[in-house]
């Protein structure tokens, strides 16, 4: 009796041994990668053996030389300047959204921006502030119809137009990653490039991605980041964009980098910053310009109209405060 009971001891002791050293073999790190990209940073957070750096940054780079007009050898470049182009399938993909987008916001979001963005000294070439007449010469070339691709060449109506995916690259940027790494076998991972993110997955203490959202803050000399709330997701993108995050004073007026494509000037209302959760990054980015443009009760109602898309949105109310409001199925990524 005394010896079956041994048996059975040690038997056990033989499974809870094999099993530990299996349990421990089978838990694999979880790799942080950061660095600069698109005049910005970014942090890659997934769990693997392998430190997959290099061929994120690759990923990166193959982003940047197509849709950064800020680099010479871009796609986008090449099309800005009228040179003779064949585009590749990350410009397809990207210029393709863009103008689903523009069509879906009433080209609220429009890639074509850029000679106005420009302008107002916040694109690829610096401009000084515009008077009307400028802006009304250069509103002549903003529109995304008048643009089209066919068999990899960009037609233009008017050779001055000029193509601007600050709003949208750096979403697709972090789309682009995510794919590689899931082609790389990793189910759990969150890729951030300024502020944009995808999140799969669980984190290293097995729970859902927490992402926070900031507290709007209007004095350039501060630099510390308060929150206004904290998302928890998995399995949705998520993109903020923020009047407050980049803007200029000229002659004590603050001008934001958000442009109206129908008035020509730069945004001026109550918004300040709109946070977007879809299925992929890409459409967050572009939306969170979108709404940032519509204001906030447009852009609400677009949630409304849109399954899949959900809006955060802080604006400050008549006396000043900042105010929260969101899209119905928001809430439920809200940390409690
Ligand atoms: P951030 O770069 O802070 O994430 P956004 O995603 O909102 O902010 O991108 C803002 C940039 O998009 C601007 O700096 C400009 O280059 C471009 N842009 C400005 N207005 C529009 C617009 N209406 N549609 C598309 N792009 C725009
Ligand atoms: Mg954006």
């Amino acid at each position: 009796m005394n010896s079956k009971l041994s048996i059975w001891k040690i038997l056990f002791l033989i499974f809870l041994f094999v099993g530990t050293i299996y349990i421990i073999r089978n838990q694999k790190p979880y790799i942080t990668n950061s660095g600069k990209i698109f005049g910005t940073y970014y942090k890659i957070t997934y769990k693997s053996e392998t430190d997959l750096h290099e061929i994120i940054k690759q990923k990166m780079s193959d982003v940047d030389n197509s849709l950064s007009p800020f680099n010479k050898k871009s796609i986008i470049t090449a099309i800005n300047n009228n040179c003779d182009t064949t585009v590749n399938e990350m410009f397809t993909h990207v210029f393709t959204l863009a103008q689903e987008i523009s069509e879906q916001t009433n080209g609220a979001f429009d890639i074509t921006v850029a000679p106005l963005v420009n302008a107002w000294g916040f694109g690829f070439k610096k401009g000084t502030l515009p008077d009307s007449t400028t802006v009304d010469s250069l509103r002549r070339y903003i529109g995304y119809n008048t643009l089209s691709l066919n068999n990899g060449k960009i037609t233009k109506l008017y050779p001055e137009t000029m193509l601007d995916c600050s709003a949208i690259a750096k979403g697709y940027g972090c789309d682009a990653v995510a794919t590689l790494l899931e082609d790389n076998g990793i189910a759990d991972f969150m890729v951030e490039i300024g502020g944009e993110v995808v999140t799969r997955g669980k984190n290293d203490k097995g729970s859902n991605w927490a992402i926070g959202i900031s507290k709007p803050n209007d004095n350039p000399g501060i630099t510390e980041n308060e929150l206004q709330d904290i998302i928890s997701i998995s399995g949705k993108s998520m993109a903020t964009s923020g009047n407050y995050r980049n803007f200029r004073y000229e002659n004590g007026k603050k001008y934001s980098h958000t442009i109206s494509p129908a008035t020509g000037y730069p945004v001026e209302h109550s918004l300040l910053s709109a946070t977007v959760i879809a299925d992929d990054c890409a459409t967050a980015d572009a939306l969170a310009t979108a709404f940032m443009v519509m204001g906030k009760d447009k852009a609400l109602e677009f949630c409304r109209n849109n399954e899949n898309i959900e809006g955060y949105f802080i604006y400050a109310n008549k006396d000043g405060r900042y105010k929260t409001a969101m899209s119905s199925g928001f809430g439920k990524y809200l940390r409690k």
